[in-house]
Order: C-alpha cells, then structure tokens, then sequence
C-alpha cells in the first residue's frame, strides 16, 4: 500500500523538492502581507488541542493499552481543566473521539481558526523496553538516530491516509532524504515554541516526577503545517511496563493532563505580560510625529521575535502590533523612493512585500504621507 508518486518532486531531485516545500512553507505560513486576511474580532487566546491518531490508527502499541485511547483520555482533562480554570481560553479539539483525522486535517483545524497555540499529545513506543520519560518536540531539523526512528514513526500515519502521496506531494515519511527540507526550512514560531515546551518538560520533571528526556527538534509533519506556535509532547513510553500503567492509569493520566494545563496557563501569563510592555512602549514613542517608510514583509497573528533570524537575515526590524495581525517591516526610510528601491531588493526573499507609511509610530495612509511630505 506504501508506494511514492511518480509525479513527486521527489522524482526530480531534491530541487524542486525544495522549491515545493518552501512555497508551501510561506503560503501556509501566511508570511506575505499582501494575502492578509480579514480575522473576525476576536479576544480569546484559541488552544488547540490534538490529540494523536484514533480510529483504525492505533498508535503505538503497548501490553495492554494503545497510545490513541491514552492520548484522547490526557487531551480531554487538559481541556476540561482549562475551560474550568481559564475563561479567557477557547479549546477546541481536532478530536474527541476515537475517529482517525487525516494530519493535514489536523493542522487545517488550528490554521482555519487562527489557533494562537498548537499542543500534539502523543504517547512513545521503543523497541527497547526499558526506554522511559517525557520529551517534546518542536519543528526543526532531526538532530539524532533515535529521535528521527520516532518522527518517522509519527510521520507514518499518513501512509493510512487515503491519496496520501498526493496531498503531501511525494513526501515519504519513511525516506531519509524526505527529510532534508527540515535542515533548510526556518521556523518563525521557533522562541515560543521552544518556551512552551521547556514550561511543559519542567512541569513533566518537578511535578509529575517523570524522567525529563528535554525538548528535542523534528521534522514533524504535523507541526511543519500549523501556522502558529505549536508542539508535540510524548508523554512517556506505552513500550515501558511502569509508564504504561502510569499513563493508563485515571491517575496518571490525570497528573499529565495538569502538567499540560499548568505549562500552558505559564505559557499564557508570559505572553500576556509581554504584550502590556510592548503597548506601554508604544504610547511613549507616538510623542513623534516624523513620517518615515518601512517595508513589510510579515503579518501574523502571534508575536515573532524581531532578531534578524526571524526575517532571513533582515535587519532594521519593526512591530506595529495590531489588532487582528501583528505587522513586521523592516529599513527606516525617509523618502519614499529609497523604501521603494529597499523593497524590490527584499522582494527576492519577500515576494509580496510592500511598503507603507508611518508616522510616529502609527501606520498611516501612504497617500496621506506622500501629501504631508509634499506640502
Ligand atoms: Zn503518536
């Protein structure tokens, strides 16, 4: 049942491969402005949370249990404590039960609603038995033997999907090289992902006493195809006699269900905080009134880190933090036709950048500041 698709790209070489992954890597992650969307008025931080495989996908197996009926039991206590705990949270789940969801399903799920968090719960199987603790992964190049065996495991379960060589385009879950475009790609959601998972493997370690594996980059499939920050947490070994029954167990599961919630509840205070600084800021600086011109690049609805990293190398970043979107510029302009020559220069990288007007620190009309500049 398991063939690649002769139209793949990866039966022209890694090129195209890579070309096809890149344009699918911007398109979904929403980076150019120029396709902006409209988001309805919303205040409430959107959790997702999905738990893995179900259905006629088992998951990992262990003696007595399977890791879909452990996974859906922690998802749902997590967001049963949530909802209790946290009125300012939507949960929505991409499953609540026990039906298979295609993965490019489950992404769509969180990219369509403009999730603000992604959280993929998942349990491990090892052949090795003795094999035990957390980890959580986020999107990255897969650093190690062991770690790729498990990604490519995870990875597999779109091999039951139906057209599946299709849908993703000749990527073979089971091939290495299908995995290089992990080495090439950027993740713009890196910083919160990675603060995320490091909250939930201290929750993992300190309160639930499980052996703390770390957080760990993979080329996961699911999370290269979310569009916000998002993780992938393994709650322990079902292959593990005692973690099998820890997991199992109403107990346990509800010991790892308030390690997610209670990272999570971290997570949001963080960012909460974060975002009053950066109005404060704003206020102080709107005392100017210069018109200058910026190019922007990005619009996205969680917060990126302006570090050139972020921006594929660009410096001279700015934040105009919006209501719906979040824009990111870069250069500092003050003739028009200096930011217009910028822009062509960084749309080889950024296609559909354009420039736009500020004054203080507030975007404005670009006509508006043409007519003010020409006075
Ligand atoms: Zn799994």
């Amino acid at each position: 049942m398991h063939h690649r698709s002769k139209n793949g790209p990866l039966s022209g070489g890694i090129a195209p491969l890579i070309i096809y992954w890149t344009a699918i890597l911007f398109s979904t992650m929403n980076l150019s402005a120029g396709h902006c969307r409209l988001i309805p008025e919303e205040k409430k931080f959107v959790l997702v949370i999905d738990p893995g495989h179900g259905g006629k996908d088992p998951g990992a197996l262990g003696a007595k249990t399977r890791e879909k009926d452990i996974v859906l039991a922690v998802a749902l206590k997590t967001g049963e404590y949530i909802r209790q705990n946290m009125d300012d949270v939507e949960v929505v789940f991409t499953r609540e039960t026990d039906i298979f969801v295609d993965l490019d399903k489950r992404a769509e799920i969180a990219n369509k609603i403009h999730a603000d968090l992604f959280i993929s719960i998942h349990a491990n199987g090892f052949h090795n038995r003795t094999v035990s603790g957390v980890e959580t992964f986020i999107l990255g190049p897969t650093r190690d033997e062991q770690n790729l065996e498990l990604v490519m495991k995870e990875n597999a379960v779109i091999l039951l999907e139906e057209d599946y060589s299709t849908r993703y385009e000749g990527f073979d879950p089971e091939s290495p090289e299908s995995y290089i475009i992990f080495t090439l790609m950027q993740n713009v959601y890196q910083k919160q992902s990675l603060e995320f998972a490091g909250l939930l493997q201290d929750q993992f370690r300190d309160r639930v006493n499980r052996y703390d594996r770390g957080v760990k980059q993979g080329g996961l499939l699911v999370l290269w195809m979310t569009t916000m920050p998002s993780v992938l947490v393994e709650l322990g070994f079902i292959s593990n006699q005692q973690e099998e029954g820890f997991m199992s167990s109403d107990e346990g599961q509800s010991y790892l269900a308030s390690a997610v919630y209670r990272a999570f509840r971290d997570y949001k205070n963080s960012i909460d905080k974060k975002s009053l600084v950066s109005v404060v800021q704003n206020r102080t600086k709107e005392e100017s009134e210069e018109i200058w011109f910026t190019v922007q690049i990005a619009a996205t609805r969680t917060k990126v880190e302006l570090v050139p990293t972020n921006f594929k190398g660009l410096k001279d970043l700015f934040e105009f933090p919006g209501e719906d979107r979040n824009r990111y510029t870069t250069g500092k302009y003050n003739s028009y036709q200096k930011a217009v020559e910028y822009r062509r220069a960084v749309s080889e990288e950024f296609t559909d950048a354009f420039v736009i007007a500020v004054q203080g620190n507030r975007i404005i009309p670009l006509q508006q500041a043409r007519e003010i500049i020409n006075r």
